[in-house]
């Protein structure tokens, strides 16, 4: 697939769902992806990026963003405490947020900032044990306490269990939103996005159909 064909797929599947055109925004995700692919999609027009590692988005983003305007970066991957302030330099939303003491250490450094990036909580809805992100029974009561921190949470990611049928756990992504008074839905990757369109996502996360094949790491 190319960059435009998975945007077409989107149109098409929001249309066939009744939703309207441009309620789900592709999150081209460029993680372990050469450059040259990156920027093509730059070059294309694409602005919306993801990425899974900080370290890997401060070796390639900063120098992008300034030769390219109107970026905007996610962070998908596991975010550890003390890379919160390199973080808030780096992206326009966080995706993973998934415990206490990274929303502690989060609300002190947009405290200091003045500057909040977009914040997502990760629900780990298959409440498989390797996976980051709270599970759906504890998802409440952290959304509260993110709240009692001054955090604003705009949206919930999943990443559904591998093997299991993805329609379930968008389902349950989308009824822990509702009940919380959340907005953005971050779910679909390659394998599943045009089922995640329909399904209610506002940012799908396109990476492998997009680019090709991740290099290894
Ligand atoms: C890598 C990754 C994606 C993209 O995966 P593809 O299968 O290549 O589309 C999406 N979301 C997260 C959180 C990821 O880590």
């Amino acid at each position: 697939m190319t960059l435009a064909s998975v945007q077409s797929r989107i149109d098409a599947a929001l249309a066939a769902a009744g939703r309207s055109a441009g309620a789900a925004r592709l999150i081209a995700v460029s993680k372990q992806q050469p450059l040259d692919r990156v920027e093509a999609a730059l070059i294309a027009g694409h602005r919306l990026f993801g990425e899974n590692r900080v370290q890997e988005a401060a070796g390639k983003w900063p120098d992008l963003r300034t030769r390219y305007s109107g970026v905007e970066l996610h962070l998908l991957g596991p975010l550890q405490s003390n890379k919160v302030n390199q973080a808030l330099g780096l992206f326009d939303a966080i995706q993973s947020l998934d415990r206490p003491s990274l929303a502690q250490k989060l609300a002190s450094a947009v405290q200091k900032r003045g500057h909040c990036p977009m914040l997502f909580v990760q629900v780990n809805t298959g409440e498989e044990p390797q996976k980051s992100g709270v599970i759906p029974d504890n998802a409440d009561a952290f959304i509260q306490q993110c709240r009692s921190m001054d955090l604003t949470i705009s949206g919930l990611m999943v990443i559904p269990p591998l093997d299991e049928e993805p329609t379930l756990h968008f389902a349950l992504l989308a009824k822990i939103a509702e009940r919380n008074g959340i907005g953005e839905l971050s779910m679909g990757m390659s394998a599943d996005f045009e089922t995640a369109a329909r399904m209610g996502a506002t940012y799908v996360r396109v990476g492998s159909a997009i680019f090709g094949d991740r290099a290894q790491s």
